[in-house]
């Protein structure tokens, strides 16, 4: 099997986040990762991209960590793949498969549209949405809002809920896992780490190598993808 972390930040582009895109590629290397998926916070959320700058600059400095992540796992055999946290309404979506240009092009998607009109567009031109850790409850999140019918997948395992160190709980998951069955979602696990010092092991397994987040979603709608669950229950 193969291991991925599919939830990660870098200090690049997320304001909580407090390693590099190149740091957490090491660190995840060490732990033997196969490969990662940087997907920092957008303009929406945790940023550190300021809001007055040109707009193709702004996807510039949010693209950073994860470029200095690739170039760092191209040098020490990781995979590194892009992908976006999108936040609305309390509710964060990863979005995978989209580049940069497809960002620098979509300025009234991003940041005008109305959220379903953005998951439509993005599914419908080859990117794939997973809805992050739905049932999480936080002073940021002011209710709960959940897309069952403009998504791929649920995060079911989030590594981040279930650990005392960040106030979580593993019921959050446990109600994630119960909505997707409730809908036929297929659920993915990831660890949301912030820092090389949070990482416990989260993510997934999959049976064959992930050459680009095309192979991920084909495994997680075949039902190959295991999710990494270590979560303490304390
Ligand atoms: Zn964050
Ligand atoms: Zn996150």
């Amino acid at each position: 099997m193969y291991k991925y972390e599919t939830h990660l930040h870098t200090s690049e582009s997320s304001a909580c986040a407090s390693s590099t895109g190149a740091e957490m590629a090491r660190a995840h290397k060490e732990r033997g990762y196969d490969g990662i998926f940087v997907t920092d916070h957008f303009f929406n959320s945790s940023t550190t991209v300021p809001q007055d700058l040109p707009w193709e600059q702004r996807i510039d400095l949010y693209c950073k960590g994860y470029e200095n992540a690739r170039e760092e796992g191209a040098k020490i055999g990781l995979a590194v793949f892009f992908g976006v946290e999108w936040t609305i309404n309390g509710a964060d979506l990863l979005i995978y498969n989209k580049d940069k240009q497809w960002l620098k092009d979509n300025e009234y998607l991003l940041m005008n549209a109305r959220e379903t009109e953005l998951f439509d567009e993005v599914r419908k031109t080859g990117g794939f949405i997973v809805q992050a850790h739905p049932f999480r409850e936080a002073d940021y999140i002011p209710h709960i809002s959940l897309y069952p019918h403009h998504v791929d997948a649920v995060e079911a395992v989030n590594l981040r809920n279930s650990k005392p160190l960040f106030g979580g709980s593993a019921v959050w998951n446990d109600r994630a896992r119960a909505y997707a069955e409730s809908y036929g979602l297929p659920q993915t696990g990831g660890s949301d780490v912030h820092s090389v010092g949070e990482i416990a092991g989260g993510g997934v397994l999959t049976p064959e190598p992930i050459r680009s987040p095309e192979d991920y979603l084909r495994m997680i709608l075949n039902g190959s993808v295991k999710l990494l669950n270590n979560e303490r229950r304390t």
